[in-house]
């Protein structure tokens, strides 16, 4: 069975990461690729990259960007060594909140993180609580499709660290309300996976220069030769120049656009129409309820067999709507990252509703 061309979105690329890179970003200068990032052409890029990060978050004076190889995963490694002093408190809700929780417990050098925990599909802060010095949370629960506004946990000198690699560049958040705020490019920023990238505020750079100085942290994971090396817009070791290509095009055109409040509007817009559809289809249920529903990753439960209408849409041209594997729901899962065209998007769903009307039984 195949989806009728007519029905088809242009581009059928709604994967939750990788994600859609539009067509003609892909294309780069022969002669850039495959040259030294140690030279002006290269770190030319990641400083324009730094800069229009810096510009889309509207970041107050001291806050730096600091970027690495390793993707958002490795940066569940170096939370334990380089932020956390001793005692970290974990919201998880989801597999990826989860993750990197479980990588503060694994640490060997800091106290097992006190865990506040929400079902699959609802979402909490974690609990203020006396002697935290770090508290863990993701804006978007990739996972799950929950989203929760990014807000500053406690006071005084605890910091707050927000895993944003799903939302950052489509959700509009107050850069003050994190101390760390980080991300990988492959999801909004519609560029390929391999980097890390942390919006780093006054208190968490001074956390890392006073934990680096007096601990050892192998090298890969240390945040501060990472923000040395981002200082002088290089990396420790040698990054994937396509992604900062990609990277930076995209910035581009996000700023071009009108910048985060933009995409922020763009990507409300586009998940509206995910949730307004399941709502009114009489066999697909929205999974996450009202108050934490994502704007950028919209779940949907279904009562027809998930894999089957994913294998169809996939024959057809539709790419990467399977629910999370490790959620073990009947389920699809939407990306709405800006990258994403509305009419795509009412394509999809039109496509799925023909989907549903072949598999529905009569
Ligand atoms: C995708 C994702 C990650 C992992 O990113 P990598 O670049 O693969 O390391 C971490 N956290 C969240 C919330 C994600 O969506």
């Amino acid at each position: 069975m195949l989806i009728p061309t007519s029905l088809l979105p242009a581009d059928g690329r709604f994967g939750a990461g990788p994600s859609k890179v539009p067509a003609d970003h892909a294309s780069l200068d022969p002669r850039w690729i495959g040259t030294s990032h140690r030279q002006a052409p290269v770190k030319d890029v990641v400083g324009r990259i730094r800069e229009g990060l810096t510009d889309l978050f509207g970041l107050p004076d001291g806050y730096e960007i600091a970027l690495g190889n390793g993707g958002a995963s490795l940066l569940w490694d170096a939370i334990p060594f380089c932020l956390v002093e001793d005692r970290a408190r974990a919201a998880t809700f989801g597999q990826f909140s989860a993750k990197a929780a479980s990588a503060i417990t694994k640490n060997p050098f800091v106290h097992d993180p006190e865990i506040d925990e929400a079902p699959a599909g609802s979402a909490t802060l974690p609990t203020i609580s006396d002697g935290i010095d770090t508290y863990l949370y993701p804006q978007n629960e990739t996972s799950t499709g929950a989203m929760l506004p990014v807000a500053r946990c406690g006071d005084g000198e605890a910091l707050t660290v927000v895993d944003a690699t799903s939302a950052a560049g489509g959700v509009s958040f107050d850069p003050r309300e994190a101390d760390v705020y980080y991300f990988s490019p492959q999801k909004c920023f519609a560029s390929d996976g391999g980097l890390w990238f942390a919006v780093l505020s006054p208190a968490a750079i001074a956390r890392i220069h006073t934990l680096t100085s007096k601990r050892w942290v192998p090298d890969i994971l240390n945040l501060r030769l990472a923000l040395e090396n981002s200082r002088k817009n290089q990396t420790l070791n040698t990054p994937a120049l396509a992604t900062l290509h990609l990277l930076d095009r995209q910035l581009d055109w996000m700023l071009a656009e009108g910048g985060l409040a933009a995409m922020d509007a763009r990507t409300t817009a586009m998940s509206d129409l995910v949730y307004e559809w399941a709502e009114r289809t009489e066999w697909a249920h929205p999974f996450v309820a009202d108050q934490y529903r994502s704007q950028v990753v919209a779940t949907i439960d279904v009562d027809l067999p998930a894999d089957e209408i994913s294998a169809i849409c996939r024959r057809s041209g539709i790419v990467d709507i399977d629910g999370y594997r490790g959620l073990g729901r009947n389920q699809l899962r939407v990306a709405t990252f800006p990258a994403t065209e509305p009419d795509d998007v009412r394509a999809l769903l039109e496509s799925l509703s023909w989907v549903g009307q072949q598999l529905s039984p009569r």
